[in-house]
């Protein structure tokens, strides 16, 4: 077993590695037996998410904006693009570097896997099919965007990025893999991401006012983060390459309401919901269809939101108990 994973060690470049679902990644493949290069700017990402990992013999930290050319010391086997900002207050707060780091920095490590022969998964999202008009969304559905709207900066860098990562693979300079993810979440997401789940979860353990935009009956699908890495891990390594994006997620389908309802009977809470504006272009139904993940891949999720949920909310109220600790009596 141990010959085997030494035989198999490859060096691989994490980019966005010291974010919420980069440090996962990383860990994960440090435990296969893989040498790590963490390559992050620290926009969004923290050093804490790695701090396990910092002293491991087979990690390595860069810190750098996938925006500028990229230089390494040695040859790289394979590369995950995960660096982009992924919150909409996060990536809305400087929209055109956003833009710039999808589609310069997707072609930054586009030449950067070109020159090493690496291979490369580029993380896409479900928001490539914007509000959509089809429900569930499979992947050949194009998508219902609003290219100059406040989400376009992330929308539609991600499918600039998806277009870029297609010519490359028509044109044979690299072996290019597009996941699009779907709302995903559990341990390490920031409490001041902005994103529902860790709202919804950070509000109601300070029993501060929970926010539903709108009227709550908006939906999404939550795939907890153990199950979308080894998605992401699946596709980078199936063979051969599908040459079409493969949609990541998990189909069971919540309304934010719903999801409010669900944290506020898992934490003890004195918090009261109340309704702000639903944001320009939300998306009003999402849900995966993962019928290509399954047949291509084998894979499915299988964290179900009611096992999910209580994970994170516990890793939540110990994380806070850390950096806001209680006022003397
Ligand atoms: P995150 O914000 O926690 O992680 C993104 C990481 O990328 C951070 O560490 C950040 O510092 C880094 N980064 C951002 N811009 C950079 C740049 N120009 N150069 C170098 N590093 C940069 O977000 P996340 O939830 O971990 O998302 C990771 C990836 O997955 C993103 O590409 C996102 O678009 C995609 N994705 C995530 C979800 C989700 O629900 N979490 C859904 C769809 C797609
Ligand atoms: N949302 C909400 N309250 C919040 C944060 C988000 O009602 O405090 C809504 C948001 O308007 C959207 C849904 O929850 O309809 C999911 O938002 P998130 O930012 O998590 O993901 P995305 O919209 O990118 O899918």
């Amino acid at each position: 077993m141990k010959i085997d994973t030494i035989r198999h060690r490859k060096t691989i470049l994490v980019a966005g590695g010291a974010g919420f679902l980069g440090s996962h990644l990383c860990e994960a493949l440090i435990g296969q037996g893989h040498h790590v290069i963490c390559l992050d700017s620290f926009l969004t990402g923290r050093p804490q998410n790695i701090e396990p990992l910092r002293n491991h013999p087979r990690f390595e930290q860069i810190e750098h904006d996938i925006c500028d050319p990229i230089a390494l010391d040695r040859p790289i086997d394979q590369v995950y693009n995960l660096a982009c900002p992924a919150s909409p207050p996060h990536y809305q707060a400087d929209p055109i570097h956003t833009m710039m780091t999808s589609v310069a920095g997707t072609g930054q490590l586009l030449r950067l896997a070109e020159r090493y022969g690496a291979r490369f998964l580029q993380a896409s999202t479900s928001e490539v099919y914007g509000d959509p008009e089809e429900h569930p969304q499979r992947e050949n559905y194009w998508g219902h965007v609003n290219c100059t709207g406040p989400r376009a900066c992330y929308d539609e860098g991600k499918r600039a990025a998806e277009a870029l990562c297609f010519d490359e693979l028509r044109s044979r300079a690299v072996d290019v893999r597009v996941a699009r993810i779907f709302n995903t979440y559990g341990p390490r997401m920031r409490a001041d991401d902005g994103r529902i789940v860790s709202n919804l979860i950070v509000q109601a353990l300070r029993n501060a006012p929970m926010t539903i935009y709108g009227t709550g009956s908006q939906s999404r699908s939550f795939c907890y983060v153990s199950d979308l890495i080894a998605g992401l891990m699946a596709l980078m390594n199936v063979e051969p390459n599908p040459g079409v994006p493969v949609n990541l997620g998990n189909s069971g389908e919540f309304t934010i309401a719903e999801l409010a309802k669900m944290v506020t009977a898992m934490v003890p809470t004195t918090s009261s919901i109340i309704h702000e504006p639903l944001p320009v272009d939300d998306p009003q139904r999402r849900r995966p269809d993962i019928t290509r993940a399954k047949a291509i891949l084998g894979w499915e999720p299988k964290v179900p939101l009611a096992e999910g949920l209580p994970a994170t909310i516990a890793w939540f109220a110990a994380d806070l108990a850390e950096s806001e600790p209680a006022p003397p009596l």
